[in-house]
């Protein structure tokens, strides 16, 4: 009933945009964490390989695990392993962004035991997102550590913490100038390394610090974090259910847990069967946001539940089992996202797991 429909065809269109805004020396990226942001890591990492991708990058190393047991055969980057369980990185072939000395001495550890040596990896450096990444003054130490190490360093990158703010900002160029400070220090040494900066705000807002690769993630399922570069991309997603039950209410009957809503005069509601259990958190009950009934604003009314919420259809003529759009390419994730208060990334990565991705 609940169906997120997926369309691959739109996948392929961002990425076509995608690169037509790279020159072709540089790599993409194609970042599938989070089941690809909801859309279905296998199937979207399986499209995006026969288009050429040949370099994927999920969170954790379960998530390269899922991908290598379903057959996908590409890189595979991990930007977050676990530096006490690398076990899954080595067993499964995965590329892990080591980014402290902890993970750089574990998984040493493990290849020395395993005699493995030339074991791809990729090194993650703090330009003051202040988050993950070795600091500038551990460099001396990994390079000191790389001369004995069984590491092949593919890449040395960072991340930014802005890339969608505006130009002129001193804390982007600062992080930009830090990166080229360590870009420097290693092109002294291994002139083989790659390096990349840029997310997908950034390859629109910062084309100069393209360098060899770029990650893009939100871009390739349609969104960015700014109206005008949106219109280039297109949502590859849409949500849709149905009306399940109607309600006539007499002013001051209630709607929904712990009376969240009060009618003041006869309304009519219908009650849609999606709730936070399904990624509709509940900082979306109580607000302006609103679902789209014969192409008309449904506004949701009381809490969420977790498998259901209610919206106000009095100006509306329609009936159950008629289709409820919570999204689509014409009312867009990041709006609805928007409208209480979150982004098109939590919502789309929060779709939960029993709502049935069709594919088209
Ligand atoms: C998730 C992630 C990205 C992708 O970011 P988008 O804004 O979705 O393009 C890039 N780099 C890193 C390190 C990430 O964790």
């Amino acid at each position: 009933m609940t169906t997120l429909n997926i369309y691959l065809e739109r996948i392929s269109h961002n990425l076509k945009f995608l690169r037509s805004k790279i020159s072709p020396k540089v790599e993409l990226i194609a970042v599938v964490k989070a089941n690809a942001y909801g859309h279905g890591a296998i199937k979207v990492s399986k499209h995006l390989n026969s288009l050429g991708v040949k370099k994927l990058a999920v969170a954790s190393s379960n998530e390269g695990k899922i991908l290598r047991e379903s057959g996908v055969k590409s890189n595979i980057i991990v930007f977050y392993p676990d530096p006490f369980d690398l076990t899954d990185i080595i067993k499964y072939n995965l590329e892990p962004a080591v980014y402290s000395k902890k993970i750089w001495q574990n998984l040493s550890f493990s290849l020395k035991k395993q005699k493995l040596n030339n074991f791809s990896i990729h090194l993650k450096f703090n330009t003051g997102l202040n988050r993950l990444g070795f600091d500038f003054e551990e460099i001396s130490w990994v390079k000191n550590e790389m001369i004995k190490s069984c590491f092949k360093i593919e890449s040395v990158y960072s991340h930014l913490s802005s890339s969608e703010e505006s130009r002129d900002n001193d804390f982007t160029n600062n992080q930009i100038a830090a990166f080229e400070k360590v870009k420097n220090e290693f092109g002294k040494i291994n002139p083989d390394i790659k390096y990349h900066l840029l997310n997908s705000s950034g390859i629109q807002n910062y084309p100069e610090c393209k360098y060899d690769w770029v990650r893009a993630g939100i871009s390739l399922y349609g969104y960015t974090n700014n109206l005008e570069w949106d219109k280039n991309l297109l949502p590859a997603a849409e949500l849709k259910t149905k009306i399940i039950q109607i309600h006539q209410l007499k002013k001051n009957q209630i709607v929904g847990y712990n009376n969240g809503w009060v009618a003041k005069e006869k309304t009519t509601i219908a009650t849609i069967p999606i709730g936070h259990a399904d990624g509709i958190g509940r900082y979306f009950g109580n607000t302006n946001t609103c679902v789209w009934i014969k192409n008309k604003r449904a506004p949701i009314i009381g809490n969420i539940c977790m498998d259901m919420f209610m919206v106000n259809i009095s100006d509306i003529d329609c009936s159950e089992g008629d289709e409820v759009v919570i999204f689509n390419a014409f009312h867009p994730a990041n709006e609805f996202a928007e409208s209480g208060g979150s982004i098109s990334y939590e919502l789309l990565s929060s779709i939960g797991n029993r709502i049935i991705r069709n594919y088209l």
